[in-house]
């Protein structure tokens, strides 16, 4: 929904969700550690998690697959 004053923004810990120029809310899905505080916290429940995608592919592959988006 691109919130204003997005909440998912002001809770994860990694600091990976910004706003771009165009007012989106954008997750960078190449530094998620997949904490999903933002899942959590959005009242529309919009981040889901998704497997086999994040920082994890790089550092810990055998612990990927907890990303949120
Ligand atoms: S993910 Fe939820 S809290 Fe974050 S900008 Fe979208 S609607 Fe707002």
């Amino acid at each position: 929904m691109h919130c204003d004053d997005p909440t998912c923004q002001k809770v994860c810990p990694f600091g990976v969700i910004g706003k771009e120029s165009s007012n989106a809310v954008h997750i960078d899905d190449t530094f998620c550690f997949g904490g999903a505080k933002c899942r959590d916290v959005c009242p529309w429940g919009i981040p889901q998690r998704q497997a086999g995608v994040g920082i994890y592919l790089k550092i810990a592959p055998k612990l990927a697959g907890g990303d949120a988006m």
